[in-house]
Formats: structure tokens, C-alpha cells, sequence
């Protein structure tokens, strides 16, 4: 996108006119918060979730958005059709705004909100007829009573050191588990395994995000006559699924065949995820808020 329309603090601006002071306690010390939503067909995909996780993180950090949850969806949409999208990746950034150099919250006057309408794809085809290869990863997800990953915070350090040691391990997405060992989630995506009919995702409070793509899953799997949990389970547990994905906005479901170098069932996406990622594109196609007047 040559020339593209971000929303800055109320105004719309040119991409290279969109600036963020250096004192920006967002850039300082990762004091905000961000939310990613997607725009398929026309429509925003969950619009009304992501914005309640939007102003649930914010309550959660004591910050005050300086628009209301109607303003904010009137905001993102306007941002949308300014850049003239059908399908988008919206990011939502708010951040406590400027202010000196110490860490104070106080001494931010007014929190920054950044709303990015984009027009890119994430993964390319290939990952989702072939599945991903994934590994578990030494950085543990951060613990709820330090920094509750069900916040979803500016500051991601956690998940981009797994990240990188996924990458040095020659794979793409890394697998974190919480402090005691349990799986957890992805670094930008929750996590599912399938054993005998019985679909299991790590509940939230063990330190996941309450990812709105795992929301989907739960409530669809059903119609698959697939048993829903929301269970501990441990890398055991992961190496001998009959079949694993992940979910999230920017990779919506995506299978995984391979972790730590351990296949998963005979290496090829599995029937239930395959099942699950058409519901979900049905779902993402024909339902969502109509960013266009009819
Ligand atoms: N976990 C983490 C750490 C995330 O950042 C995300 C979102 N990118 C998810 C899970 C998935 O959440 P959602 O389905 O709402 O995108």
C-alpha cells in the first residue's frame, strides 16, 4: 500500500505523516495495550469481542481510552473505508501516551491510539494444506501474577525471545509452556490437540490469551461431534495428539504435523482441523459487521 490512511489520536494521516514522539511511554516501557482484528468480504470478523478484550485490557492496566467502545468501532471503520479495504488486518494500538522519562503513568496526560488498516496476509497456502512444523521452547509464558498474558499488553519481549529460539530451531511458531510445565499457547496464537473425539485447549488461567479464533473453535466444534475441553495437558500430551492446530487472527486455523521433531499421527493435517478451517472460513466470509452500506 503505496499511500495508506492510519488514524492517529482522532485524525486521519498519511502513512508517512503517522509519528509517535520518542517519549511515548508505549515505545519507552511497552505501557499499552493492542488488539488485531481481521476484515474478510466486507465484513469485521468479531468486531464487538475484540473491542470488549480491547476495553477489558484496559481496565485491567488502568488505562483510560479516550474514546468510548462506540466512538472506537465508528473510528476503526472509518479507518477501514478510508483505505478503501473489503479484507484488512486491522491493528488497534493505545498506548499511555507521552510523558518524561521516568515510568510514571501519571505524568501521561493522554493515551495515544493508533488504529492500522492493512491489507496484508500472513501465511502463505502452502501451511494450511501441509501443516506446520513447531517446538516447544525454553522461554516460559509469562506468569499470570507478573504479567497475565489474558492482557493483551504492548509488552510481547516474552513471546518474541520464544520466537527466536522457534527460529534457531529451524521452525516458524514456537510452543510455550507456562511456569510449571503445561502447554500454553503459541507466541501469537492459542493452541488445540485432538485425542479420541476430544478437542482440548489449556484453559486461559493457566496464562493464555482468551483468543477470539479459540472462542470460534469452541463454539463450532460441537457440529463435528467433537467433545470440547478445557483442560491442563503437557508435552506428552502434544506429541502423542491425533491431530494439534493453533488459532489466532493473523493465522486463523492453522494445522500443526510436526513438534519437536516428533510427527503428529501420520504427518498430515487431520480431518477434524480440516473440517474446522472450512467452518471457519464459512464463518469469517458470510457473518461479521458490514464495514460498507449495503
Ligand atoms: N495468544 C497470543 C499471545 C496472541 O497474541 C494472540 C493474538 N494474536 C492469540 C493468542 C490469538 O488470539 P485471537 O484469536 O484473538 O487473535
Amino acid at each position: 500500500m503505496s499511500s495508506q490512511k492510519i488514524f492517529l489520536n482522532g485524525e486521519l494521516v498519511e502513512k508517512s505523516e503517522a509519528k509517535v514522539s520518542v517519549f511515548d511511554h508505549g515505545l519507552l516501557y511497552g505501557d499499552g495495550i493492542f488488539e488485531g482484528i481481521r476484515a474478510y468480504n466486507g465484513r469485521v470478523f468479531r468486531f464487538e469481542e475484540h473491542l470488549d478484550r480491547l476495553y477489558e485490557s484496559a481496565k485491567a492496566i488502568l488505562l483510560d481510552i479516550p474514546l468510548t467502545k462506540d466512538e472506537m468501532r465508528e473510528a476503526v471503520l472509518k479507518t477501514i473505508r478510508a483505505n478503501g479495504l473489503e479484507d484488512a488486518y486491522i491493528r488497534l494500538v493505545i498506548s499511555r501516551g507521552v510523558g518524561d522519562l521516568g515510568l510514571d503513568p501519571q505524568k501521561c496526560e493522554a493515551a495515544t491510539v493508533i488504529i492500522i488498516a492493512s491489507d496484508i496476509t500472513l501465511y502463505p497456502d502452502e501451511f494450511y494444506e501441509n501443516g506446520l512444523e513447531v517446538a516447544t521452547v525454553p522461554t516460559r509464558r509469562n506468569i499470570p501474577e507478573a504479567l497475565n498474558p489474558r492482557i493483551k499488553s504492548l509488552n510481547y519481549l516474552n513471546n518474541i525471545l520464544a520466537k527466536i529460539e522457534a527460529n534457531r530451531a529451524g521452525v516458524l511458531e514456537a510452543i510455550m509452556l507456562n511456569n510449571e510445565g503445561y502447554v500454553a499457547e503459541c507466541t501469537g496464537d492459542n493452541i488445540f490437540i485432538i485425542k479420541n473425539g476430544k478437542l482440548i485447549t489449556p484453559p486461559t488461567y493457566i496464562g493464555a490469551l482468551k483468543g477470539i479464533k479459540r472462542g470460534v473453535v469452541l463454539e463450532v466444534a460441537p457440529e463435528f461431534d467433537l467433545e470440547v475441553a478445557e483442560e491442563v495437558f503437557t508435552r506428552h500430551d502434544l506429541y502423542t495428539a491425533d491431530e494439534c492446530f493453533l488459532t489466532g487472527t493473523a493465522a486463523e486455523v492453522i494445522p500443526v504435523v510436526e513438534i519437536d521433531g516428533r510427527q503428529i499421527a501420520d504427518g498430515n493435517p487431520g480431518q477434524y482441523t480440516k473440517s474446522l478451517i472450512s467452518k471457519f472460513r464459512e464463518l469469517a466470509n458470510t457473518t461479521g459487521t458490514l464495514i460498507y452500506e449495503e
